[in-house]
């Protein structure tokens, strides 16, 4: 048994209390065998004046998007996504999905996070990345159907499942997928009613985009006659293994929806607050027993990848919607970034126990914005930045100790996103 001890620190438990203790991990497992007193590895990574938190789990993200950081803010989704992003998208090549996944990865183990959910296209790319690099992810290639003669469309839609069935399980089992209708408005019915059944008989789950804005609720209704998920229920898309990006513009029959079918959101509050699209009702979610993670969605509508950004946004907007400061408790948020995100994306981890997966970040506490330390729950969700972060271990493998990234070559990535980055920006522009 190769092992590792994380030493000094103080550990988040799965109940939020903090307890001094160290962490001993079996690095073939990649499992934690014991969290106590006076345990030491083979190789030691200090904690002292730190918390080791889980990892932090990011349900949706575009992670390649981060070639599009600050290219075009400050508009509403549709004008948006039609004059700013789709049109440089279209210009992606193979290549900067690579260097864009690089980045995405990078800025993911700087800042803690140690699995994601990713929906895009080029993923043979993503999962190169995620192999090298040593996180998890759930990957899929993003269908779309609408504009399409019916060639293109089923083309998309097989693509989607094909990219499920061939990566799962890649990167000594770090990769899982999902199968990925863009959104209930992007995907014709026919082609929902044709590929779900076959994705169920794949065994793949389903992560789409449903409730983001009203102007995806409204063209629903008008159609079909019922609530967006009340759709999406009838056409099977909400089983227990299944979850949906957003959320945001749900009404009560919806929320009972999924609740009853167990099926999970992720709540994506940066993107919903910098495209006004509206505030989704976590604390109703959690109150009807709805499983709810946190996600970042993409870095050109965040704009960055942190889920400690995240998950103070999280409680802000959360205490909002609800009109009650008693709302989304720093407490709730934690186990969102973690057990929630994990659970809904059908993983192990999330949690710091024996026998868990070894996914943890090691948080520096050393600052005057973290100091004084009276609730450390509470500097993890309204205090706590990425660059607090310390170490980052996945699977029992170090990937950054002293904010050294040690699976990538940080200044090599930096150096290629950018010039990536100019050259694809100038495609577009023509
Ligand atoms: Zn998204």
């Amino acid at each position: 048994m190769t092992t590792l001890s994380i030493t000094g620190g103080r550990v988040l438990g799965p109940d939020a209390t903090v307890t001094r203790a160290d962490v001993l991990v079996d690095q073939d497992t990649g499992e934690i065998v014991a969290i106590g007193d006076d345990l030491s590895g083979e190789e030691t990574l200090d904690a002292s004046n730190a918390l080791v938190t889980p990892g932090f789990v990011n349900g949706h993200s575009h992670v390649a998007m981060t070639l599009l950081r600050g290219h075009a803010d400050d508009k509403p989704l549709d004008s948006w996504l039609r004059e700013d992003i789709w049109p440089v998208e279209a210009e992606l090549t193979a290549e900067d999905i690579r260097i864009g996944a690089e980045l995405g990865v990078l800025e993911m183990i700087k800042s803690g996070t140690t699995a994601f959910s990713d929906m895009y296209f080029e993923v043979e790319e993503i999962a190169d990345v995620v192999d090298q690099a040593g996180v998890r992810a759930l990957l899929g290639f993003t269908a779309i159907t609408v504009g399409k003669d019916d060639e293109g469309a089923r083309a998309d839609m097989e693509e989607s499942l094909e990219i499920a069935r061939k990566l799962d399980g890649r990167a000594d089992g770090r990769i899982n997928t999902t199968f990925q209708p863009h959104s209930l408005t992007t995907v014709s019915e026919a082609y929902l009613d044709e590929f779900v059944p076959k994705a169920r008989e794949a065994g793949v789950p389903i992560h789409f985009h449903a409730n983001e804005t009203v102007n995806e609720v409204e063209p629903i209704v008008d159609e079909h006659g019922v609530r967006p998920l009340e759709y999406a229920t009838e056409k099977g898309l909400l089983e227990p293994e299944d979850f949906i990006a957003h959320g945001v513009h749900v009404d009560e029959r919806e929320i009972e929806l999924l609740a009853e079918t167990d099926a999970s959101v992720i709540h994506c509050p940066a993107s919903n607050m910098k495209l006004a699209s509206g505030m989704a009702p976590v604390q109703k979610l959690l109150d009807a027993g709805v499983t709810v993670g946190l996600g970042t969605d993409g870095a050109a509508s965040n704009n960055d990848l942190s889920m400690l950004d995240e998950a103070r946004d999280a409680a802000m907007l959360g205490k909002l919607a609800a009109d009650d400061a008693t709302a989304v408790t720093a407490e709730t948020v934690v186990r969102m970034m973690t057990q929630g995100s994990a659970d809904a994306l059908g993983l192990d981890s999330g949690q710091l126990e024996e026998g868990a997966p070894a996914d943890l970040a090691v948080i520096d506490l050393e600052s005057p914005h973290l100091t004084p330390r009276h609730d450390l729950v509470s500097h993890l969700v309204y205090a706590a930045a990425a660059s607090d972060v310390r170490h980052t271990v996945c699977d029992g493998q170090v990937l950054m100790r002293d904010r050294d990234v040690l699976t990538l070559e940080e200044s090599a990535v930096l150096e290629r996103a950018q010039e990536a980055a100019v050259a694809l920006v100038g495609r577009a522009d023509g």
